[in-house]
């Protein structure tokens, strides 16, 4: 599976200042965040990120879609705020 391929597939949104989005060659800053789980690899409650621009958004979240792993899209501004008391 390709799945693991796209460079910002590691750990999520994690530099603070400009972080840009995890399609592969694309330098624009993320404006999304991609929340997915893989239940064959992750616990139901894990959700796993990904950044997108405006660009990639609908690419990245089909790419995830079409397996199933899709669970939310959200602004990766909303995402920060509603994130930073969980995940550790
Ligand atoms: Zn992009």
């Amino acid at each position: 599976m390709d799945l693991f391929d796209l460079p910002g597939a590691s750990s999520g949104p994690d530099s603070p200042d400009s972080p840009v989005c995890s399609a592969k060659g694309c330098r624009a800053p993320a404006v999304w965040v991609l929340a997915w789980n893989n239940p064959k690899l992750h616990t139901p409650e894990r959700r796993k990120t990904w950044l997108a621009c405006d660009e990639h958004r609908e690419h990245l979240s089909s790419f995830l879609g079409v397996r199933g792993f899709l669970k939310d899209v959200v602004t990766l501004a909303a995402w920060e705020r509603d994130s930073s008391a969980a995940d550790g």
